[in-house]
């Protein structure tokens, strides 16, 4: 699996796409809700049954919204409030609402099932409602309401291009919505990667996987932190050139990713250096892994033009118990890395 996947949730776009759901929601519920009561109550209405239904539909969409900032289950809220809305839509075509003005208020309600379930299954709702709506207007018997056979026909024609229009724009919607989140996260994606190694860069470590710690500090504390640094990596440049300098760090970065887990994070964080991190690790595991990746370093020669070039790194390892030793264990492991240099280079250092 790609490293990055296991992180691009925490940044993920849903999070606005819920919001805006919420927002529509929110306002609908209140506002519509004042609007039935007001025309349930303001009215000359003539008819009590109207009104009585009328009330209770706004009161209930005033509870519904209410009670939801109360429960963490915004999906139920949803539906009940989309429940409610086709009620509302079949009651006011069965009853005419007041002075058969009913369906005039009909035609504004295709968009909520789309803002609410997304263009495929906002689509069914609206059919669904679409086909009840036929089933009611078409036997008049059934109907309190006295329709003009033209005012159901064109009635059910203007509401069906409603449906169509909504569904065109969020279908549209979504497919920019899409669009949007694969480039925000490539950017991320690129924004936290080092071009060369495709490893993890600092930027990473700093912000995604240290907010990552924040929220869940038991997946990853206790923890150990290796800092890896090739040795002699100047005369390799300066003997082989900086391409072969360039494919040298390539390789020693795709031996130490290849050999760690795939929950362990293998980042470059300079020129020459890497910040390796054991999560759920403690200090004499992590120093047994940094002896194995040091000898694979050492053993496995990069091939250059019918020669071998042999690589060796010097290792500094330290531990972090919680969040807060993070930023103390990564210094610890430089100065070790630093003792294993003045010790002579190609060794690990730790404790
Ligand atoms: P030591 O054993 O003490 O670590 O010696 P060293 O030569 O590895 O360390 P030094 O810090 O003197 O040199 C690091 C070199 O790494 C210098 C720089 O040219 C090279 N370097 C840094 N980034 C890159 C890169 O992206 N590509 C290449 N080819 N070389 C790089
Ligand atoms: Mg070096
Ligand atoms: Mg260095």
């Amino acid at each position: 699996m790609d490293w990055w996947q296991k992180f691009i949730s925490l940044k993920s776009t849903e999070e606005v796409e819920l919001k805006r759901k919420k927002l529509v929601f929110y306002m609908l519920s209140y506002l519509c809700s004042l609007i039935i009561l007001y025309f349930a109550n303001q009215q000359s209405g003539d008819n009590s049954a109207v009104k009585v239904t009328l009330n209770v539909l706004g009161i209930f969409f005033i509870i519904n919204a209410v009670l939801s900032h109360f429960h963490q289950c915004f999906k139920v809220s949803v539906i009940l409030c989309s429940i409610g809305i086709s009620i509302l839509v079949l009651y006011l075509a069965y009853s005419g609402g007041n002075q058969n003005t009913g369906l005039y208020w009909i035609l504004p309600f295709p968009i909520v099932y789309f803002v609410f379930f997304g263009y495929f299954n906002g689509l069914i709702g609206n059919i669904l409602v679409y086909f009840a709506l036929m089933a009611l207007l078409f036997n008049p018997d059934i109907l309190e309401a006295t329709y003009r056979n033209v005012e159901i026909s064109r009635f059910l024609a203007s509401y069906l291009v409603a449906i169509i229009l909504c569904f065109i724009a969020e279908y549209f919607r979504f497919q920019s919505y899409v669009e949007l989140t694969m480039i925000n996260f490539n950017k991320q994606k690129q924004a936290n990667t080092d071009a060369l190694t495709e490893l993890p860069n600092r930027r990473f470590i700093d912000n995604i996987l240290l907010e990552s710690a924040t929220i869940n500090p038991e997946k990853y504390f206790p923890m150990t932190v290796v800092i890896t640094d090739i040795d002699h990596f100047k005369q390799v440049n300066d003997t082989y050139g900086h391409d072969t300098g360039d494919l040298a760090l390539v390789h020693v970065a795709n031996l130490l990713k290849e050999n760690c887990r795939g929950s362990d994070i293998v980042s470059r964080i300079g020129g020459e250096e890497f910040l390796l991190i054991f999560p759920q690790t403690g200090i004499s595991i992590g120093l047994s892994i940094s002896e194995k990746l040091r000898q694979l370093i050492e053993q496995n020669t990069l091939a250059y033009e019918n020669q071998s070039l042999t690589l060796t790194a010097s290792f500094g390892v330290s531990q972090a118990l919680t969040l807060y030793d993070f930023e103390h264990a990564k210094k610890q492991a430089d100065i070790l890395m630093y003792d294993a240099k003045k010790a002579g280079r190609n060794q690990v250092c730790g404790g």
